[in-house]
């Protein structure tokens, strides 16, 4: 029998797919991990399990405990989905500029939902700080209590791509990778990913892809926090060095204009056949510029990590690409 357990069982082991424009564009191998085919659809889904996982181990989370958790959505689909299949009720904090497909995915999943107003995150209003007050609070209220998940910092997020991502990676390449890239925004799939793979082959090169709006780029290239500009991107671009990119190092940092990045979604969807998120833009044309450093003949992973359904009133609508400035495709034109 070749039977998954549950919904949980669902979680990773996504299949590895070269992209065949990418690819032939460079001159290099440009594949990318499917985790938009995670079940709770995307990536997120094992920085919630792991972050579960860490907290049942450690005994902080109870049965019919509260799980609390500020996010842009993904890891709060995540850990609103893993919390039904194993008794748990999810409460989010979510910044009310994030898509509506996304909140109402949450509310759908069962999800307590509270928006908050986007504010940066030195006001004590920003959402990760809302949530953190909230999970103490219910963790006194609640009979069997609550946790606070804390993506950024909870080094358990990391840990779970480290044990499954990067190893189902260097599997499917039998060990042939010679760079890996993507976006932060926890930064928990970078570094989890990259460490693994780096333990493995000490000559790996690690990239960032960093959208406008985040101050990491300059942090990497420069030593400096520094954040200009804005994206449409979602669930990425970081002001602060998280508890999960500690100790990471990184080759190759780039910012990735979303001019770029959006031009790089429709060419997912035209010449590949995949409707992703604006993330995913930023990942492959990342995964595109570290091929050019390194040059032809060179194996380069990324990851594909949400589907472009959760943005259709966004980036998949054309008036909003206008109001931004930003190319349509040419089957959106008319
Ligand atoms: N892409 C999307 C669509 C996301 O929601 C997230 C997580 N917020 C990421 C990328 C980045 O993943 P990580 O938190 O592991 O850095």
């Amino acid at each position: 029998m070749d039977v998954r357990d549950g919904f949980v069982g669902t979680i990773g082991n996504t299949p590895l797919v070269r992209l065949r424009q990418a690819s032939e564009e460079t001159g290099c191998e440009i594949l990318a991990k499917a985790e938009f085919l995670n079940p709770g659809g995307s990536v997120k889904d094992r920085a919630a399990l792991a972050i579960i996982q860490d907290a049942e181990a450690r005994g902080a989370l109870k049965p019919g405990g509260v799980i609390v958790e500020g996010t842009a959505g993904n890891t709060g689909i995540g850990l609103a989905l893993v919390g039904n299949a194993r008794g748990y009720r999810t409460v989010i904090v979510i910044p009310e500029t994030q898509s509506q497909e996304k909140k109402d995915m949450l509310r759908l999943c069962g999800a307590e939902l509270k928006e908050v107003p986007a504010v940066p995150y030195k006001d004590p209003n920003n959402y990760v700080h809302v949530s953190g007050r909230l999970a103490e609070e219910l963790n006194q209220s609640q009979p069997n209590g609550a946790i606070w998940a804390r993506q950024f910092d909870n080094q358990a997020n990391r840990r779970g791509h480290y044990e499954t991502t990067g190893p189902e990676i260097w599997r499917q390449t039998d060990g042939k990778v010679d760079g890996f890239i993507c976006a932060v925004g926890t930064g928990g799939t970078l570094a989890g990913t990259a460490m693994a793979l780096k333990e493995r082959n000490p000559e790996l090169k690690v990239g960032l892809a960093d959208p406008p709006g985040a101050a990491l780029y300059n942090y990497y290239a420069h030593g400096e926090l520094k954040a200009e500009g804005s994206s449409i991107s979602e669930g990425i671009g970081q002001g602060r060095i998280t508890g999960n990119l500690e100790d990471l190092e990184i080759d190759f940092p780039f910012q990735i204009p979303d001019e770029e990045s959006v031009s790089v979604v429709f060419d997912l969807l035209k010449h590949e056949g995949f409707v992703m998120g604006a993330s995913s833009g930023v990942n492959v044309a990342g995964a595109k510029r570290l091929a050019r450093e390194l040059g032809p003949g060179h194996t380069i992973v990324t990851i594909l990590c949400d589907w472009g359904t959760r943005y259709v009133s966004k980036l998949w609508n054309p008036a909003f690409l206008r109001e931004k400035g930003l190319p349509l495709p040419d089957w959106l034109e008319s």
